[in-house]
């Protein structure tokens, strides 16, 4: 048996430094230790994301407000000159299909009368980017079922960030408030015991009231008085063996490297004119397929989020053919630049997707909490994130995000969960 804690977190990703680190923020004399089985913070899939933040552009309400109260935290701490997260505001240009339209048109809509996008026509696509938006007559892109693009909404308070720059913050924050980290500790099962042991065998018995007492890890027991499951996509391996949902399902999404190594593609890579930072935006095109544009290191991230064919289940291996068969086509025809492009490099990670409704999901069970579900986009909201888990942890209702914007963590629960359904995943 191993010495017990006040608050034990599993998993050292962002979503586990920053409930650990605002746990211990409002309970300064509890001892809160955070354990991952990696061998650094935020090795999951938290150093496998884009680092893409999006302000406004969030179909559901809850979204927005974990987004925006985490972005304008982050841009605070920037601001301060106390740390900086790298944040780049290259805006997200969301390219919209008439079928696309039919689906999304509402939002689209509202995101127009609220300013936070503007809509440009396909003619000031072709000219600005130089992409091509119509495809009709060249028979490659029918065979690969292109519509033709009608709008591009751009977004100009969104960006991109680096990701491990924010693990280091919170990593550090964790540290310095006296959080213990234990890395390369896999918590095999969640040890659940009878809050009144009586000695007999097989306890706890249906009848006896429960608690979880601790986790087992290598054949020995960490206790603690209360748990935090932040184990990502890895969530349900600990919850199911105990009969709990946490609603959470890995899907893979994978990414490539592209260097621009003609002067196309260094050409391409600052074109636009749609933000400051003398660069493309990121940018989303139909059927999954985006491209994240890197000016610092001289290459492009080409992404492809796709949906039914893809299995369910932790894969954290890329697989070449998925660049060449099934992102390049389309890419291509978008920007003739990537014709002749080749990936020096690949990674996949997995999204922990909520399928009912893509908001997180953090809830609390005996005496633990489960914090998951950012369905790809937890790292732009983690700082809400940890401050809701913390407090719903701590048995508090009420979560005071950035800018003291009070927060109904039942919101977000699975018993009374009320949130509006996010149809902009990307
Ligand atoms: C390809 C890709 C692109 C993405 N792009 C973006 C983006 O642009 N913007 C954005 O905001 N988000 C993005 N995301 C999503 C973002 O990365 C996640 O929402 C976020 O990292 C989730 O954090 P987490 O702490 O829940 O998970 P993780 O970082 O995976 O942390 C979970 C931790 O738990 C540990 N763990 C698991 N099981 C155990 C166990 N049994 N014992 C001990 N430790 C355990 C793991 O080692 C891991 O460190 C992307 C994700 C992927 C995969």
């Amino acid at each position: 048996m191993v010495r017990g804690y006040d608050y034990l977190v599993i998993g050292a990703g962002i979503l586990g430094l920053t409930t650990a680190y605002y746990i211990k923020k409002l309970n300064p004399s509890a001892d809160v230790c955070i354990v991952d089985m990696l061998a650094d913070a935020g090795q999951g899939n938290t150093a496998r994301s884009v680092g893409g933040f999006r302000r406004g552009i969030f179909t559901s309400y809850v979204n927005r407000v974990l987004v925006e109260t985490s972005i304008d935290y982050y841009m605070d701490v920037e601001k301060s000159g106390e740390y900086s997260f790298g944040m780049r505001f290259i805006g997200y240009l969301i390219l919209l299909t008439e079928s696309r339209l039919r689906e999304i048109g509402s939002y689209v809509e509202s995101f127009v009368k609220q300013g936070k996008v503007k809509l440009l026509g396909k003619e000031e696509l072709e000219k600005r980017l130089g992409m091509k938006t119509g495809f009709s007559g060249d028979e490659e892109a029918e065979m690969l079922e292109m519509e033709d693009i009608k709008y591009g909404m751009f977004a100009p308070e969104c960006g991109q960030m680096d990701v491990e720059k924010l693990i280091a913050y919170y990593k550090n924050l964790c540290i310095d408030s006296g959080i213990e980290i234990i890395f390369n500790k896999r918590v095999d099962r969640l040890v659940l015991s009878p809050k009144t042991p009586l000695g007999i065998p097989d306890e706890p018995r249906v009848w006896q009231s429960k608690k979880i007492s601790g986790v087992e890890t290598d054949g020995e027991v960490i206790t603690a008085e209360n748990l935090v499951v932040a184990a990502g996509v890895w969530t349900p391996e600990l919850l199911d063996p105990l009969g709990v949902d946490c609603l959470v399902k890995p899907k893979k999404r994978q990414l490539a490297v592209v260097r621009t190594s003609t002067s196309e593609l260094r050409d391409l890579l600052t074109r636009g004119g749609l933000n400051n930072e003398n660069t493309l935006p990121m940018i989303f095109f139909p059927k999954g397929l985006y491209l994240v544009p890197r000016r610092e290191e001289s290459c492009f991230w080409i992404g492809l989020t796709d949906d039914i064919g893809r299995r369910f289940g932790i894969d954290m291996e890329p697989e070449e053919r998925f660049y060449y068969d099934h992102a390049h086509p389309m890419l291509a025809k978008y920007f003739r630049e990537f014709a002749n492009a080749r990936p020096e490099n690949m990674w996949a990670g997995c999204y922990a997707m909520n399928m009912l409704d893509g908001n997180p999901v953090i809830f609390r069970f005996l005496n633990c909490t489960v914090v998951t579900g950012a369905s790809g986009s937890g790292a732009m909201k983690a700082d809400a994130i940890g401050r809701i888990a913390a407090s719903t942890t701590l048995g508090k209702r009420t979560a005071i995000l950035y800018n003291m914007i009070p927060f109904d963590v039942s919101l977000l629960d699975i018993q009374n969960r009320r949130v509006d359904k996010e149809y902009l995943i990307l």
